[in-house]
């Protein structure tokens, strides 16, 4: 396996970061996970403009133009020979000696790696995950904003914990007012009325790019959209959830723990959702493909 490490492919065992890095030592830093379809990056441009705003709202300096970020991304899956894949792509702030300013870092790490997608297990689109609510609350927008996607994840990966504890597959997070906001790498949608719903970016989550697109996709297909304020109880009464992220796409949930006897079926909207996504994705790829043939030779 091959990994781009600053300017560089380098294999796995050479791809090494110093202990003096901020980002091992602060979590100073950014990152994006992206999908790849039959060698097409999906939603590439809106991941690297999403990277963007997360480097800008730390005041880190990306050290490599827009094209040449999607040439190392391209490399790297090029050099481990994958088509479908997950691809993460990491920044931090950099090599320096110890301290918090971020002006001791000269240059960012910048790391791409990549890895086959494997997929995730049929019964979870078939019978829908099991979620929990975490205890623990997201991180407030006015201390840290959720919609800086940076490499300081203890936050979730508190709540991740609380989910394996309660033998769930994702949990979800309350903001201080105790209204929903998202899962640790997902956003969450419900159905009530017939109205698809979902927590709000002022609620304080990542405003996920898969989130943008069913939002997009429901609209389209006639149905009524409301992101806005909620309540657990709301999840609960819901008759429809689903998460969803880059590599999940649009995964039903069976069941929110802490309410007894509460069943979610995987719904009618979920399935359409999720069937409407995959053919999005289907188009896209071959869009991709034909706007640039040279990229898959
Ligand atoms: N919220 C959080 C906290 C996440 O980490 C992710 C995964 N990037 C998402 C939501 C979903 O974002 P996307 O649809 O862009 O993958």
């Amino acid at each position: 396996m091959y990994v781009y490490l600053n300017n560089k492919i380098v294999p796995a065992s050479d791809a090494k970061v110093s202990v003096f890095d901020h980002g091992f030592l602060y979590g100073d830093g950014i990152y994006e996970t992206m999908r790849v379809y039959d060698g097409v990056v999906f939603m590439l441009d809106e991941h690297i403009e999403r990277l963007y705003r997360s480097a800008s709202l730390i005041g880190l300096a990306i050290p490599k133009k827009i094209s040449d970020i999607k040439i190392s991304i391209y490399e790297t899956l090029k050099a481990n020979s994958l088509t479908n894949a997950y691809v993460r792509l990491t920044i931090s702030r950099g090599y320096g000696p110890i301290g918090l300013d971020p002006e001791l870092c000269k240059e960012p790490t910048f790391v791409v790696m990549t890895n086959e997608f494997t997929g995730y297990p049929k019964s979870y689109y078939e019978e829908g995950i099991k979620l929990t609510i975490a205890s623990v609350r997201r991180n407030l927008r006015e201390a840290l904003n959720p919609q800086i996607k940076s490499l300081n994840f203890l936050n979730n990966i508190l709540a991740k914990i609380e989910a394996k504890q309660a033998d769930a597959y994702e949990a979800i997070m309350l903001n201080a007012e105790g209204h929903l906001t998202e899962g640790t790498i997902s956003n969450i949608f419900f159905v009530k009325n017939g109205i698809l719903c979902t927590p709000s970016v002022e609620c304080g989550i990542l405003d996920g790019i898969t989130r943008a697109m069913v939002i997009d996709l429901a609209l389209k297909n006639g149905l009524e959209v409301k992101e806005g304020i909620f309540t657990p109880e709301e999840l609960y009464t819901a008759s429809e959830v689903f998460i969803t992220n880059t590599t999940m796409e649009v995964m039903p949930a069976r069941r929110a723990d802490k309410i007894d006897k509460t069943e979610f079926k995987v719904g009618e909207i979920s399935k359409l959702l999720l069937k409407k996504y995959r053919q999005e994705v289907n188009g896209y790829v071959k869009e991709k493909k034909a706007e640039d043939p040279s990229l898959w030779e």
